[in-house]
Order: C-alpha cells, then sequence, then structure tokens
C-alpha cells in the first residue's frame, strides 16, 4: 500500500495505474462505515485510494477539529487488510500553503440543516472534496449516505462543475442496536451511548407509519419528535422532512420522493441520522443505487 504526502505523489500513483481508481476521502479513525465505502470501491476498480484528512476549513470556532479522534496507525493496518492500494495523507500545510485564497460554494442545497447549524461548512467540504478530486482524477467516487446533505452537495457541485468523476453513495453501515456508525460516538457517555439508539427507533417508527400509508410530513416528524422526547438525555436541534434532491423542506404531503433527517445533540456531541422515504413502493429486481 503506498502512502502519498503530496499532490505530486498523489498524481504520480494516479498516472501509474492501469484502469479505473474508486477513491473514498475521509477524515480518519476508521470504522465499519467507512470500510464498507472501501470494499465497495474496491470491488469496482482496477485500484482503490482513500484519504485521511481531518479538514480544518470545515470545522467553525469553537468546533472539534483539535479534538476530532485520530489513529493513523490503526487506520493504516485497517486500509492495508482490506488491500486497498494507497493511502492520501495530507497535512493542513499542504492542502492549504501559505496565501491559499480560493473555496467551492454550493448556494441553495447548503443553506438549511447542517449548512444553517454550521456556517461555512459545506464550503470547506465541497472545497477539500473538490482539491481531493482533481488530485486523484478517481473515475468513481464513495460517499456515505450518512451524511445526507454532504452526499448532495458533492452531487450538485460535481453536475454543475462538469466533474467527471461518478459520485457513488453508500448506504448506511449501523451499530447492531442501529446508532448509525460514526467517528463521533467515541465521544459518548456509556448513559449516552445507551440512550443513542432511539434516534434510529424514532427515523423507523415515521418510516413504518409512511409504510402503512401515511403521508402528512408534519404527523411524520411529529412521530420521531415524539420518540425522542420520550428519554431525557438526548435532545432533537432539528427534524426535517425535505426534497430528496433539493432538500427543500416539505410541507403538506410526501408525495415524492423524501429525506427525513435528524439531529440529536448529547451533550456536546452532535449525532446526524436520516432514513429515505420513496412513495412508491420499489419493484422487485430494482437497484437500490
Ligand atoms: P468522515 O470520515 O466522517 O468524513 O466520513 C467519510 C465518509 O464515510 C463520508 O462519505 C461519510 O458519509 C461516510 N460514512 C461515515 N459514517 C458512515 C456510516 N455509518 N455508514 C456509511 N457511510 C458512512
Amino acid at each position: 500500500m503506498e502512502i502519498l504526502a503530496t499532490p505530486t505523489e498523489a498524481r504520480a500513483w494516479r498516472h501509474a495505474v492501469r484502469g479505473d481508481v474508486g477513491f473514498v476521502p475521509t477524515m480518519g479513525y476508521l470504522h465499519q462505515g467507512h470500510l464498507a465505502l472501501v470494499r465497495r470501491a474496491l470491488s469496482e476498480n482496477a485500484a482503490t485510494a482513500v484519504s485521511i484528512f481531518v479538514n480544518p476549513a470545515q470545522f467553525g470556532p469553537g468546533e472539534d477539529f483539535e479534538r476530532y479522534p485520530r489513529d493513523e496507525e490503526r487506520d493504516l493496518r485497517l486500509l492495508r487488510e482490506c488491500g486497498v492500494d494507497a493511502v492520501y495523507l495530507p497535512t493542513p500545510a499542504v492542502i492549504y500553503p501559505p496565501g491559499y485564497q480560493t473555496y467551492v460554494t454550493v448556494e441553495q442545497v447548503t443553506r438549511m440543516l447542517e449548512g444553517a447549524a454550521r456556517p461555512g461548512h459545506f464550503r470547506g467540504v465541497a472545497t477539500v472534496v473538490l482539491k481531493l478530486l482533481n488530485t486523484i482524477e478517481p473515475q468513481r467516487a464513495y460517499f456515505g449516505r450518512k451524511d445526507a446533505q454532504q452526499l448532495r452537495v458533492i452531487r450538485r457541485m460535481a453536475r454543475d462543475l462538469d466533474l467527471a468523476c461518478e459520485i457513488v453513495p453508500c448506504d448506511i453501515v449501523r451499530e447492531p442496536d442501529g446508532l448509525a456508525m460514526s467517528s463521533r460516538n467515541v465521544y459518548l457517555t456509556p448513559p449516552e451511548r445507551e440512550a443513542a439508539p432511539v434516534i434510529h427507533r424514532a427515523l423507523r417508527a415515521a418510516m413504518d407509519q409512511f409504510s402503512a400509508g401515511e403521508r402528512d410530513a408534519s404527523t411524520l416528524k411529529r412521530a420521531v419528535e415524539t420518540i425522542i422526547a420520550g428519554q431525557h438525555l438526548g435532545e432533537t436541534e432539528y427534524i426535517s422532512l425535505a426534497d430528496d434532491d433539493t432538500l427543500e423542506e416539505l410541507d403538506g404531503l410526501v408525495q415524492r420522493e423524501a429525506v427525513l433527517s435528524i439531529v440529536v445533540r448529547f451533550g456536546a456531541t452532535r449525532l446526524l441520522d436520516n432514513i429515505e422515504l420513496t412513495p412508491e413502493p420499489a419493484r422487485f429486481g430494482q437497484v437500490a443505487d
């Protein structure tokens, strides 16, 4: 497995590869959610590169950039065991050298939800992802549905800027009790960790109502809210039921593909989760992606 430290090294690796390259950008502290993206990339491409970069530009003042969990040695071991071909490990000074001043702004789809809660977050995300895609030049880049808005922002950027790379969405990987895997789950105290699966239970309850025919957006959101309110450790920051593509909030009836997303705050830790709602039942043989 090659370790690449600079854009020059990453380009040299890429240009030596024969065939398609798959790419998985991460912030490290890898878990099975990341590794599911990696395995999918490995299965669909001749060579796979993973980046590990805790991107300072996507953290706001007072957020967890400094204390974000890091374990490079373990991450490299896991990636080597999976059979990854190359890992790109740039430092902040490599990505943002002195004098750096160019940023990517995706407009409407960054205004709500995480974009509203974390001003500047998606500007940092879009900028680093575009830089990484420009360096690695993959045929396919893999993103988790866990970060629902991030996926849509990247997809929008790829369409708007005519990127050649295919953006491949991958399903959320969960702990056995339903909690969506996240590097930030280590911040939870034992009682918070025990309570956290309530998030998935709440989303599932709304999904069950939806499957049974309920289409009223506020009723569905209320179902989620009621279940979260039934415990005292986690506090709902927002619940959104939005158009699957634009993330514009839906009011009235849900008649097209929608995403139900939620942020619950346990102490200082914000846990994100979401579930996609499709009005028409998927036909047999239809592929999810
Ligand atoms: P991060 O390291 O948190 O920036 O995540 C890197 C990539 O892994 C992003 O595309 C995430 O959406 C994806 N990811 C993180 N957690 C999960 C999960 N539980 N299931 C699927 N994908 C995930």
